[in-house]
């Protein structure tokens, strides 16, 4: 059996932990980093005083394919891995819409 490894979009370290990686958990950042940051956007839009996410659902257990970057109006990038799905509704206008709420979504390798 290959053995499972993935590099976390977080903090930038390959995770080859037998049993963590098949998880998708890094051990550095304590979270399942590896999987669809779909909750920890809608972690971030709530605490903009949102209520209701429309057109986002969470939370989403797949695994991360595509890098993105998280930014908040204060505060650092924070690079997160998406589905594709979700990272289609990014590129359908969801974006925009959490841009206008003050979180920047852009995916990672591009400015
Ligand atoms: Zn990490
Ligand atoms: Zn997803």
């Amino acid at each position: 059996m290959p053995r499972e490894s993935f590099t976390c979009p977080r903090c930038g370290a390959a995770e080859a932990d037998p049993v963590l990686a098949p998880q998708r958990f890094c051990g550095i950042c304590q979270d399942f980093t590896g999987r669809c940051g779909a909750s920890f956007i809608a972690a971030a839009l709530l605490a903009t005083g949102v209520v209701e996410i429309p057109g986002w659902p969470y939370p989403c257990t797949s695994t991360g394919t595509e890098r993105w970057l998280l930014a908040r109006v204060a505060g650092a990038e924070t690079g997160i891995g998406l589905c594709a799905p979700h990272g289609d509704r990014l590129r359908a206008g969801a974006a925009s819409w959490m841009k206008a709420l003050g979180l920047t979504l852009n995916p990672a390798g591009r400015s």
